[in-house]
């Protein structure tokens, strides 16, 4: 449309604009809504542990149509109490021992805040530079927290990136794999690219693997051994029957810590096939990767200065809130070359001089947050000392409640218990174990999951809640045991 048609509806009095919050009104609001959430962790003991709505019940809570005009927040604070806090599963209860602790911790809440508060997107270093400075240090100092091997860090051609989660770390490992894969056999397709995995992986590998354009019939189940763990033996087997079917092997995905029973793939001997074969090895230690912090638990790190790309949650595990997955690579290029497409829009001196980290480049999407606000809070509140207290806490208490599983008579453990997962059975079979589940988790203080594991009903206990202390874990067992009394 020329510019000039547009004159005509120039009449009249400039509009008012929006009725943004002024930063007076933040400050008042601000202050209230840090008041609730801070009030929620002191009620938090209050709710029952697992939400109590039936399907559609919050949401007819709700209006059907959003405001016309604006409202009061008097009103939201209600609504909150109303609506949404019957609709939550409370992950920050000290009686959860569902699934993975998900911390909120103050330090990773303020962090959060800040980087809405600032709100800048970091997708270049040149869109805001302290958003991929401050990154590039967290991560490296997470490469010394964890004694994890140097060649992650980005003093050399390798580097950690903060992705939104675990799975995203897997797309972004196998697609770099594939694109590597290619380039090393001339005249073959992605069709022709084999990845293996364990049974036990996480589901996201699988998924990751599609979504990287691997196919269905391309992705190898490698088996376990007895404790769940990928089976090297059974790695090379897979690999040279492919090799001998004209097929290309390109990547390997191991867990450190899987999600069902915390298992630990031999990473080292993973990583000597995977490196023998020319294959990419990504490893996932999405959980149990946050215990390197601790010495005595570096046995998780076996293997890594061998792999291609490794990620950890540290919003599983290490008291930083939902999102930060830590990701390294120890070759940045690698990721880059899969990765990276420059439209003129987005071209600026510094990347073209090649001088600085766009993370942009490192990803699936273009936009990100401001991440490592969250996590560098986090390091700065609690240091190595206050982390390692974290993750001791909840190794001993989960060790104590695996004590009293092995002592008794009607229980026992389904898997090594390495860390804080704990998977135990009852002797009176599948339906014994979910009728202990159940009354468990009906009580109300309580969370616990199941999964299977070599075939049959397992539950789980997994130890981790910020608010959890060791009474809860023995509470949790009496529970458990009482409802096994009453079967
Ligand atoms: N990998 C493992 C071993 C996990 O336990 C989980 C979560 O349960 C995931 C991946 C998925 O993590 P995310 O939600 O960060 O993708």
């Amino acid at each position: 449309m020329d510019p000039s048609e547009t004159a005509e509806h120039d009449t009249g009095p400039p509009p008012p604009g929006a009725p943004h919050m002024t930063p007076e009104e933040l400050r008042l609001w601000g202050g209230r809504f840090l008041d609730w959430v801070a009030g929620y962790h002191e009620r938090i003991e209050d709710f029952p542990v697992l939400s109590q709505v039936r399907p559609g019940e919050v949401a007819a809570g709700l209006p059907d149509s959003p405001p016309a005009e604006p409202e009061g927040f008097d009103a939201v604070l209600g609504d909150l109490d109303r609506v949404i806090v019957p609709g939550l599963t409370h992950w920050q209860a000290p009686g959860f021992f569902a699934f993975f602790p998900t911390p909120a911790t103050g330090p990773a809440i303020l962090g959060d805040l800040l980087s809405s508060g600032l709100g800048v997107q970091g997708m270049l270093w040149a869109s805001s530079p302290a958003c991929t400075e401050l990154e590039t240090r967290v991560m490296d100092w997470l490469v010394d927290l964890c004694g994890l091997p140097r060649r992650f860090r980005s003093d050399g051609p390798g580097g950690g990136v903060i992705q939104d989660s675990a799975s995203s770390s897997a797309l972004c490992a196998l697609v770099a794999a594939r694109e590597r894969a290619l380039r090393g056999v001339a005249g073959r397709t992605v069709a022709d690219l084999v990845v293996y995995t364990s049974e036990h992986a996480h589901s996201s590998i699988y998924k990751s693997a599609r979504i990287a354009g691997f196919g269905a019939e391309r992705i190898r189940y490698v088996g376990s051994d007895p404790t769940h763990a990928m089976s090297p033996e059974a790695l090379a087997t897979a690999v040279a029957a492919d090799r001998a079917a004209g097929l290309v092997p390109a990547a390997v995905v191991a867990t450190v810590g899987t999600t069902s029973s915390l298992a630990l793939d031999p990473v080292a001997r993973l990583a000597d096939i995977a490196g023998a074969e020319g294959m990419w090895i990504h490893v996932d230690g999405a959980l149990a990767g946050a215990a390197a912090v601790c010495a005595e638990f570096r046995f998780v790190n076996r293997g890594l200065d061998a792999v291609d790309s490794y990620c950890f949650n540290p919003h599983k595990w290490l008291l930083t809130n939902l999102d930060c997955t830590a990701m390294w690579v120890a070759d940045r290029q690698s990721l880059t070359d899969a990765l990276s497409v420059t439209p003129e829009y987005l071209r600026n001196p510094e990347s073209e001089r090649g001088t600085v980290i766009d993370y942009r480049d490192w990803q699936v999407p273009l936009g990100r947050r401001f991440r490592s606000l969250k996590l560098w809070l986090v390091l700065r509140w609690y240091g190595a000392a206050g982390l390692q207290a974290h993750i001791r806490s909840g190794v001993a208490w989960a060790q104590q409640f695996a004590g009293w599983v092995r002592a008794h008579p009607d229980f026992s453990l389904a898997a090594p218990a390495p860390l804080s997962l704990v998977c135990f059975r009852h002797r009176g079979g599948d339906e014994a174990n979910r009728r202990v589940l159940a009354a468990v988790n009906d009580e109300g203080r309580f969370y616990i999951t199941h999964t299977v594991l070599d075939g049959q009903y397992t539950l789980r206990l997994s130890v981790g809640a910020v608010a959890t202390r060791a009474h809860h874990v023995e509470a949790a067992w009496e529970a458990i045991t009482a409802a096994a009394a009453n079967l």
